[in-house]
Order: C-alpha cells, then sequence, then structure tokens
C-alpha cells in the first residue's frame, strides 16, 4: 500500500507543467506571457514564437529624444556599441518592459523586425555573438531569456529594422 507521504518528504523534485524542465518547483512563471503555472519553457512560449514566425514581429526600444530625433531623420537604428548579447539593436516585446531595459529615455521607436530562426540564450551565458557568428549556426538574431523585464529580441544589422514609428513619451 502507498503510505500517504507528500512529495516534499519524499524528497522528490517538484515538477512543473512544462516538458523539459529540470528545475524544482511545482509551477513555472513565463516571463514572456506571464502565464503563473505555465507549460512550457520560456524559449518555447507560444505568445514569443507567434511573434517572429508571423514575419511581422513588432519590437519597441526606448531612448533619448536626440536620438530618437536621429532616428527619425535617418530611418535607421544602428547597432549599440555593447549590451547583454554584443553590439546589436535590442527590442523589448512590449512598450512598458522598455523602461527598465533602456539606458535612456523619453522617446519610444517602434519597429518591424525581421528575424526568423532567432537563438535563444540566457542572460550572463551570452557567447560572444556577431552577425556572421550567428548566420554560420543558422540563425538570423538572439533571443535573451532570464531578464525580470521580458525577454530581448536582438538582430546585429540595420537592414533587419524597419522603424514603424518615433514617439517622445
Ligand atoms: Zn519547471
Ligand atoms: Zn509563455
Amino acid at each position: 500500500m502507498w503510505s500517504s507521504v507528500s512529495q516534499g518528504q519524499l524528497g522528490t523534485m517538484l515538477r512543473c507543467r512544462a516538458a523539459g524542465c529540470t528545475e524544482n518547483h511545482a509551477k513555472r512563471y513565463c516571463r514572456v506571457c506571464r502565464t503563473k503555472d505555465s507549460d512550457h519553457r520560456a524559449m518555447n512560449c507560444p505568445t514569443l514564437t507567434a511573434k517572429y514566425t508571423s514575419g511581422r514581429c513588432v519590437g519597441y526600444h526606448q531612448t533619448s529624444p536626440d536620438r530618437g530625433q536621429q532616428i527619425t531623420q535617418s530611418g535607421v537604428m544602428q547597432p549599440s556599441a555593447s549590451g547583454a548579447a554584443g553590439c546589436g539593436i535590442y527590442f523589448a516585446i512590449r512598450p512598458n518592459e522598455t523602461q527598465r531595459k533602456a539606458h535612456n529615455h523619453g522617446c519610444m521607436v517602434t519597429a518591424e523586425i525581421s528575424l526568423r530562426r532567432p537563438k535563444h540564450v540566457w542572460r550572463g551565458k551570452v557567447p560572444n555573438v556577431t552577425y556572421e557568428s550567428l548566420a554560420a549556426e543558422g540563425y538570423d538574431g538572439v533571443i535573451v531569456h532570464g531578464f525580470r523585464s521580458g525577454v530581448e529580441v536582438v538582430v546585429y544589422k540595420s537592414e533587419q529594422v524597419r522603424v514603424l514609428s518615433v514617439q517622445d513619451m
């Protein structure tokens, strides 16, 4: 007969609903779709997959009004000098997530990102990424996981970004 001993007393790992998750917890919070008891890992999040497989991945980037004006005039976003995944162009997938991510504030850039095959990486464990190194692996951009403020979508060429709007906030 089974005794009524709880999982915890048996020392068994707690298991969430996400396939392939090896963490010791009963529930998994998905930082992408914000589901409290999610059945997927963030890299498999349907919300995220839908964004880039639709061929129209819209991202948000907050910057200073001065930079915003430059982007308005040139119509081009340039890769940053640094970032969590190297010299890229960084986006959040929701406007309000840019508040914590941005180094400069006051102007919101909305852009369409050309990204079909992202490489999923984890914050703090990102190798030195360039467009060429990604292309050699068959990827065209990076999605960085592990930020409380949500994922970061990163592409490495200005041509991968089409500026939709630049608005002072
Ligand atoms: Zn889990
Ligand atoms: Zn999710």
